[in-house]
């Protein structure tokens, strides 16, 4: 079976539109007969549900991590295990039992690894939830696209392997219904789980806003693309709001380019802040379609209206 695109929409800066942008791009794709899936990999604050007016329902799975656990029976006090931690997730005083930072920890299994004496063990806990929402669009003649949200247990400080897990669920999901694309709407920053959300994508939409805070965040995340080697296309939200110089300058600098300008919108703000997003009748334009998402040669800038 044929596996599907795999599109990232990321962007660097919070509150840019990237939820926004991805649920609209996931629309329009539906309307162009794609069988589309929308993964929600901002596991700490995951809101593309309630931008579609949607409720989350029973999970379909659980998220683990695996953390270390100290055997003390077997441990010889040489603090070889804090100094392999790159997450200083260990405090280990001389000649005392190391003691294990839970909220630090990535669940990497590194200091397992590295001690000598066999005296750490990984243990599994129940770290998130996974859950799939069937999302029917009555503007869309009652078709249906997939919502696959992940969601992070709150206080944990890395959250990278919920990410990978609510990935791998999205891909095996979509691969025995059908999917043509899926879209993976990450966090914001340039963190752990925005990495895990990029890797093995195909390409990413970087959604930016004309502020000096979306430029330089912009130029940030174009540099961790090129680090793992994923194409990108700008977008830019809320157009005619700023001064759009500073990105155009970061674009003349790098392998991308702008795809598409999208500019303040009364109408897509009302619909947003009801989270009424999936009856919206503004969207993006018919011929913004899947064949133009892997293109990487230039062309005109897609608008949507501003009424
Ligand atoms: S699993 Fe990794 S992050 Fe956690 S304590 Fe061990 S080395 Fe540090
Ligand atoms: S490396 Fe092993 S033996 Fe040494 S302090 Fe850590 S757990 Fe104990």
């Amino acid at each position: 079976m044929a596996s599907p695109t795999k599109i990232a929409i990321t962007g660097g800066k919070g509150g840019t539109g990237k939820s926004t942008f991805s649920i609209l791009l996931a629309k329009q794709l539906l309307q162009n007969g794609k069988n589309v899936l929308l993964c929600d990999c901002d596991v700490e604050c995951p809101n593309d549900y309630l931008l579609l007016g949607q409720k989350l329902g029973t999970a379909k799975q659980k998220s683990y991590t695996e953390f270390p656990k100290l055997i003390k029976s077997k441990c010889k006090k040489c603090g070889l295990c804090a100094k392999g931690c790159r997450n200083n997730a260990i405090f280990a005083p001389v000649g005392r039992y190391p003691v294990f930072i839970k909220d630090l920890c990535s669940g990497c299994g590194v200091c397992k690894e590295l001690c000598p004496f066999g005296a750490i063990k990984m243990v599994k806990e129940e770290t998130g939830k996974i859950y799939l929402n069937k999302v029917i669009s009555s503007k869309e003649g009652q078709k249906n696209f997939w919502l696959v949200t992940g969601a992070a247990n709150a206080g944990l400080e890395e959250t990278g392997p919920i990410v990978s897990q609510t990935k791998k669920f999205a891909l095996g999901f979509a691969r025995k219904n059908k999917v043509n694309i899926i879209l993976f709407d990450t966090a914001a920053g340039t963190h752990c789980p925005v990495i895990h959300a990029l890797i093995g994508v195909d390409f990413s939409y970087l959604v930016t806003e004309p502020t000096p805070m979306g430029a330089h965040d912009l130029g940030l995340m174009l540099d961790l693309c090129k680090k793992l080697n994923v194409k990108t296309k700008i977008i830019i939200n809320q157009t005619n709001l700023g001064n759009k110089q500073r990105i155009k300058s970061i674009v003349k600098n790098s392998e991308t380019e702008i795809a598409g300008e999208i500019p303040f919108s009364k109408q897509l703000l009302k619909a947003y802040s009801k989270g009424k997003l999936l009856n919206l009748k503004i969207g993006l334009p018919s011929y913004f379609n899947h064949s133009e998402l892997l293109e990487t040669t230039q062309r005109n800038a897609y608008k949507i209206s501003s009424k």
